[in-house]
């Protein structure tokens, strides 16, 4: 009899793991309580324009090979698309746009020359930039201290950074990634992204989306292949509570009633859902629990503009000192895709734009009318064309759990993916990846907890 595996949660890490098995001939159930496959990657259509919107835009990284592989086994390659050589514009006044571009040398030495190229920044702060690169080749290399217990901005300064160069280059770098600002976020997290962005390969530097949004990634390519491989897509499902027997997880109870059977049940859920789901099964009082409770969200902010102008060429840029951080060209960076119709309100003369703010700020507790009131400060003061423009439409997504706050002096606290309690084995991209919250982490996590799973010999 076909070994089944029961996987908690559709969102990408939960997609890649159920494509996986499913392919592999397991008995694959895949629950996800939202009417959507893609969790916290979701992309979800405008009713009113037609305009496609992520729940923040999502970037890519060359680097990201998990993710690649995942978007390969589900044939949904074609949809990715990596700029040739990292390209990244900051917008710092209504004059002046700088590029921090890398030509295709060899890594590191792409970044090196881009850095010395990057006049934004004064030459002796860019002469610091470059002290940074024989640490991180250290780390690549030997591997190195752990670097846990430091912020990522004592332990930029200690490597030579100055002040000014952690605020113009690190800092929005880290506030993507890490979704905190330097002060907050873990050295070492910060040291991995740089490593693994800048000292492999050029390619590995570029950053890249997916046309259409990763959610429908999930929701179309991972479905049809899971299902075309025999697996079964529950959505608007919820697990409301794991079942146990002899001290070991043998299935869940459905919001349905149905009860599910398996060899293996995988979480790819957060981890206050997990909480709440083990307090749910009775489980709460687990020895590993203690460790999730320690986790912190840390709210993202996106604000959907429609204007009747374009405010810029780019497809993404990011606004220095401003308040809200990076600016997004929806219909560039979506793209339409055969299944949605193409936008309408405003299609000719005006533009779809996603705001983002990362992290924890004041601004996360404003109203919708006065935070299109200071972001349209923000655009006017930087994009002079936009002084007259008109705002059709507007709408916010605040996702107050966006990722978990990467603080120093948590990494021993993620969980390894794979068994967690016995029966019960953990994926996502919260676990312990050492990365942030990211694709990538999510996919690397159910690549480690697969190949633990089939080592285990459970399925
Ligand atoms: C606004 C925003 C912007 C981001 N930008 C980027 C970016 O640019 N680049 C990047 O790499 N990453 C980015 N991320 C992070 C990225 O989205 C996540 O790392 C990734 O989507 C996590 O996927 P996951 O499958 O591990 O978890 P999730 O997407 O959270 O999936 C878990 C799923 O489980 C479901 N679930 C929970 N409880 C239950 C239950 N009891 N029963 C059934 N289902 C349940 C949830 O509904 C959810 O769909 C961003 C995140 C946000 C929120």
């Amino acid at each position: 009899m076909a070994k089944r595996i029961l996987i908690i949660g559709g969102g990408v890490s939960g997609c890649y793991l159920a494509a996986i098995f499913a392919e592999r001939g397991t008995e694959v159930t895949l629950v996800e309580r939202a009417g959507h496959l893609g969790g916290r990657a979701a992309v979800l259509q405008e009713p009113q324009t037609g305009d496609l919107l992520e729940l923040g835009p999502h970037l890519l990284m060359g680097c990201y090979s998990s993710f690649r592989r995942f978007a390969d086994k589900i044939g949904g390659t074609e949809r990715l698309r990596f700029q040739n050589d990292l390209s990244m514009s900051f917008r710092v006044s209504s004059e002046r746009t700088w590029r921090f571009a890398c030509p295709r040398f060899p890594a590191p030495l792409h970044v090196a020359a881009a850095l010395m190229r990057f006049s934004r920044l004064s030459v002796w702060d860019r002469l610091s930039g470059l002290r940074i690169g024989p640490e991180l080749l250290r780390r690549k290399w030997f591997g190195a201290d752990p670097l846990d217990s430091e912020t990522a901005w004592v332990w930029l300064r200690r490597c030579g950074q100055t002040p000014e160069i952690c605020r113009t280059l690190w800092q929005p770098l880290c506030e993507a990634a890490l979704n905190l600002p330097l002060e907050k976020g873990s050295a070492k997290l910060m040291a991995n992204v740089l490593v693994e962005a800048f000292c492999r390969s050029c390619a590995d530097s570029s950053l890249g989306w997916v046309t259409g949004g990763t959610g429908s990634l999930c929701d179309t390519d991972a479905r049809q292949f899971i299902e075309s491989h025999g697996g079964r897509v529950l959505t608007r499902v919820n697990v409301e509570s794991l079942r146990s027997g002899n001290e070991q997880v043998t299935g869940a109870v459905l919001s349905t009633g149905q009860r599910i059977e398996a060899n293996a049940v995988v979480s790819t859920i957060a981890p206050w859902d997990l909480l709440a789901l083990l307090k749910r099964s009775d489980l709460s009082r687990s020895p590993p629990v203690e460790n999730i409770r320690r986790f912190e969200p840390s709210p993202i902010l996106t604000l959907n503009l429609w204007l009747d102008c374009e405010i810029t060429d780019e497809h993404f840029i990011h606004l220095e000192s401003r308040r809200f951080q990076w600016l997004f060209d929806n219909r560039k960076h979506l793209g339409a895709t055969p299944s949605m119709s193409p936008p309408r309100l405003g299609e000719k003369s005006g533009g779809c734009y996603s705001l983002l703010i990362s992290g924890p700020s004041v601004l996360n507790e404003c109203s919708k009318e006065e935070l299109v009131r200071l972001a349209m400060e923000d655009v006017r003061g930087l994009f002079p064309m936009t002084r007259s423009a008109r705002v059709l439409k507007a709408s916010v997504s605040r996702q107050r759990r966006a990722t978990y706050a990467p603080y120093p002096n948590m990494e021993p606290f993620r969980p390894e993916p794979g068994q967690w309690l016995k029966g019960l084995y953990l994926a996502g991209d919260w676990t312990a990846t050492g990365l942030p919250c990211t694709l990538e982490s999510g996919c690397r996590s159910v690549e480690m907890s697969a190949k633990r799973v089939m080592l285990q010999g459970t399925l």
